[in-house]
């Protein structure tokens, strides 16, 4: 099961994750427009028109490490994602496993799960997924004698300012020392022992992240949130998993109608993402160079981008519509660029 350790020379991996038409778009008779032919490739049947007003079908193709159709669990995203680098953070390693994607197309879905309310039901996503085989790792006997601790934190990046999610929002400095290390000031880290404990975690800094309504002014679509897993040993840094779900990838909203502040924050969200793109391109070419102080973003999880033994993957989400299709095509080359080497 956990065999599936990257090889050395392939250190990104980029998938994609299309979900399901919902109500709302079934409702307006929204197209599926996405097809997945084979489980790397990634179809778009985009309708154009023609100068005689004649509408037909142009296809374009990508190709990834994955690509899930609107059917794969979130256990199978994982299986082929984030799982195969769990390992690593027990071998002093860092991980990063990022989600992508416009507001409403599966970000924390995929990361988080889902949650409903009343009833202890759920469905775990990568968080609690990642939490588990750490549990089951560290009762393992090639590992049970590191006496490893585990602890969560769990914060977010909203319009270049951290706040920690567990921690009453509270805002956090970030700082640079003279080595180049860079420390969240006072970012709580709550020692978790079980599966559920993360589950109750997320469910804290979840409730803490305004709201859960999907809209794309809503206040979790326009920061980034980072839950980690980290790995101490007698108090020292062992390794780190970090989880991201970044903020909504649109843009659209921003020109012309947009106030100042929404600009302001597209402007940041902008910044960040295509600085997350250049030091995750600067990590598989082994660059010297990664530009990590040029967003909040990137400079939080600078470690994982400098490290020796740093992996990284990403999962693209895709809303199926043809009213996506714009956000969607941007979406799959964003992806794109981050694969190519
Ligand atoms: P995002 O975080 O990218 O804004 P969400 O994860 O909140 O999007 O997803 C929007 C809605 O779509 C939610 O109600 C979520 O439960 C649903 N959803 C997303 N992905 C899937 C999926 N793969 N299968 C079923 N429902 C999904
Ligand atoms: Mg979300």
């Amino acid at each position: 099961l956990f065999s599936l350790e990257p090889p050395e020379d392939h250190r990104i991996c980029v998938c994609v994750r299309k979900r399901p038409l919902n109500q709302r778009e079934t409702t307006m008779k929204d197209l599926d427009i996405i097809t997945i032919p084979s489980d790397n490739m990634v179809m778009v049947h985009e309708s154009k028109q023609k100068v005689d007003l004649t509408r037909y079908l142009e296809n374009q193709t990508f190709c990834f490490d994955h690509a899930f159709d609107d059917k794969a669990s979130n256990e199978l995203v994982y299986q082929f994602t984030a799982q195969p680098l769990v390992e690593s953070i027990f071998r002093k390693g860092m991980a990063t496993c990022f989600a992508y994607g416009q507001t409403g197309s599966g970000k924390t879905h995929t990361m988080g799960g889902t949650f409903s309310g009343r009833t202890q039901d759920c469905s775990k996503g990568i968080y609690a997924l990642v939490a588990q085989d750490v549990f089951h790792l560290l009762k393992s006997s090639t590992y049970d004698k590191l006496d490893l601790k585990v602890y969560g934190t769990f914060f977010e990046i909203y319009g270049g300012k951290v706040y920690d999610l567990l921690n009453w929002k509270k805002q956090l400095q970030v700082l640079e020392d003279g080595n180049q290390q860079i420390q969240v000031v006072g970012l709580l880290e709550k020692e978790v022992c079980s599966v559920k404990e993360v589950l109750n975690l997320v469910k804290l800094g979840n409730s803490r992240r305004t709201s859960g309504q999907t809209s794309v002014n809503s206040h979790s679509s326009r920061s980034h949130a980072v839950f980690q897993i980290i790995l101490r040993s007698k108090g020292n840094l062992h390794g780190k998993f970090s989880l991201v779900d970044l903020a909504g990838n649109e843009r659209g909203a921003d020109t012309a109608r947009a106030n100042r502040k929404r600009q302001l924050e597209g402007a940041e969200i902008n910044k960040s993402l295509l600085a997350l793109k250049e030091c995750i391109r600067a990590l598989g070419r082994n660059k010297s160079h990664t530009p990590f102080r040029a967003s909040k973003l990137t400079q939080v999880l600078r470690d994982s981008f400098i490290g020796q033994n740093s992996s990284t993957c990403m999962i693209a989400t895709i809303s199926p519509g043809m009213t996506s299709c714009e956000n969607t095509l941007n979406t799959l080359r964003y992806a794109n660029r981050v694969k190519e080497l």
